[in-house]
């Protein structure tokens, strides 16, 4: 790889904290830049709606790399700087405050961004989202002790505002538009022990509610849901998914689908752009089929994945999709996408608060939900890869280890 070229990354997130270290340890010693237009270094976003939030994490153990990193490995950074546009065919960006940026290589790494509400009252000040510091350090100012606070939606995300919350003394209602907790991802076994959980801990939940204003003179008062219902709220955190940060490759002429379009190295259509990360809708080999991701491990596989294919040593991009949540003392690992399951099979015991969710698809193991359960979910990741067909009743038998069916 030749010295003088010039490597622009858009999107200073997770993702491209990954990346620019790949590139260096692979070999790339040209210019790089790094535009992001939040004010900090590549930082990690799950500890927002868990220890962050809860107040047990400094700010700087965010950080992916600490901020000497970017400068010790030449690592040009340009934050509070947004992109406003991609000219593809004279290979620069440009920013928003009139500047422009060349590059012989493009890397979008955009992320993405809250859905929001669009409902009256969404913008009274004590509705909020989560995505950034920032959102938590306004969120925690209202996080008095016996404040009512009402989650809207009952995700992941949600369900580790709540069980934060409730065990800083908040007064915590869950409202969910589904008939369960996190319907898009889990079974009704796995939605039920959750919500049996936070019950437990205090945290009312609130199924087949569809919130449709929040109400309040300059100032939050109440919920209110399409069924008449109302609830009482001194502030609200809405967590209802979020939207791929397409935008730029659209305007510059890519193509876009529910994300980035992008192959299975990273590469656009456009020679010289490659995206990674929660912004592409990308291959995956192994699940056969395409598919967007939120999730950190997919965006570090992609950056390693995208570096790869500019050291030119190619290096194909499939994985078994994993996730993980922490809520209370639970530690809740899922492995592959359970869309289309026609069987579960239950191993150990929710009572215990150890147990995994087997989901299979004509018999073929294709995600696990584990609750507090290692061995279970380690062992899934590869039975998922393998595609393989394991009897239900072994998988339901804990006298099995799991390694032996590996
Ligand atoms: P991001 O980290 O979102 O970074 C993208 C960056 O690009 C952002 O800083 C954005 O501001 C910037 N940007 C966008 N457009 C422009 C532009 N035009 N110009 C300049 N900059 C731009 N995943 C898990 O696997 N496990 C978890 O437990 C988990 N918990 C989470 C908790 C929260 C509260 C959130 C918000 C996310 C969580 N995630 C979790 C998801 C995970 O954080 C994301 O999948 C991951 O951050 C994606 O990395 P990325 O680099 O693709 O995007």
């Amino acid at each position: 790889m030749t010295s003088n070229r010039n490597i622009v990354i858009v999107g200073a997130g997770h993702g491209a904290g990954q990346a620019v270290m790949s590139l260096r340890s692979g070999g790339f010693d040209g210019h790089l830049i790094l535009i992001g237009e939040e004010p900090y270094v590549p930082y990690q976003r799950p500890p927002l709606s868990k220890k962050f939030l809860a107040g047990e994490l400094e700010l700087d153990r965010l950080y992916f790399k600490p901020i000497n990193f970017y400068s010790d490995k030449q690592i040009e950074l340009m934050l509070s700087v947004r992109v406003i546009d991609v000219v593809p065919k004279q290979n620069y960006v440009k920013l928003h405050d009139g500047r422009e940026v060349h590059y012989d290589k493009l890397i979008l790494m955009t992320g993405s961004r809250v859905r929001k509400l669009d409902v009256p009252g969404a913008d009274l000040p004590e509705v909020f989202y989560l995505r950034t510091i920032e959102d938590v350090e306004s969120i925690r100012k209202h996080f008095a002790k016996n404040a009512k606070l009402i989650v809207v939606g009952g995700g992941y995300i949600g369900l580790e505002v709540a069980a934060v919350a409730v065990r800083l003394g908040l007064d915590v209602t869950v409202l969910e538009a589904a008939d369960r907790l996190m319907p898009r991802v889990v079974g009704d076994e796995v939605a039920d022990f959750f919500k049996h959980m936070h019950t437990q801990e205090g945290v009312k939940i609130e199924t087949g509610k569809t919130v449709s204003g929040f109400e309040g003179k300059g100032k939050l008062k109440r919920v209110v849901c399409t069924d008449s219902t109302q609830f009482d709220a001194d502030v609200a955190v809405i967590g209802v998914g979020i939207l791929p940060n397409q935008e730029l490759a659209e305007q510059a002429g890519l193509e876009v689908d529910n994300g980035i379009v992008v192959d299975e190295y990273c590469q656009t259509k456009n020679d010289d752009i490659l995206a990674a990360g929660d912004c592409t809708n990308h291959p995956n080999a192994i699940l056969g089929t395409r598919l967007r991701l939120e999730s950190v491990h997919n965006a570090l596989e992609q950056a390693k994945t995208a570096a790869a294919t500019l050291c030119g040593s190619r290096k194909e991009y499939a994985q078994v999709p994993w996730f993980w949540s922490d809520q209370y003392d639970v530690k809740f690992q899922i492995a592959g996408l359970s869309q289309g399951y026609d069987e579960v099979v239950m191993r150990g015991d929710p009572s215990k608060k150890k147990f995994a969710a087997f989901y299979l698809k004509k018999g073929v193991l294709i995600a696990a939900d584990a609750i507090n359960a290692v061995q279970e979910y380690m062992a899934s990741r590869k039975l998922i890869a393998q595609k393989a067909k394991i009897a239900p009743d072994r998988l339901a038998d804990t006298n099995i280890p799991m390694k032996e069916m590996v």
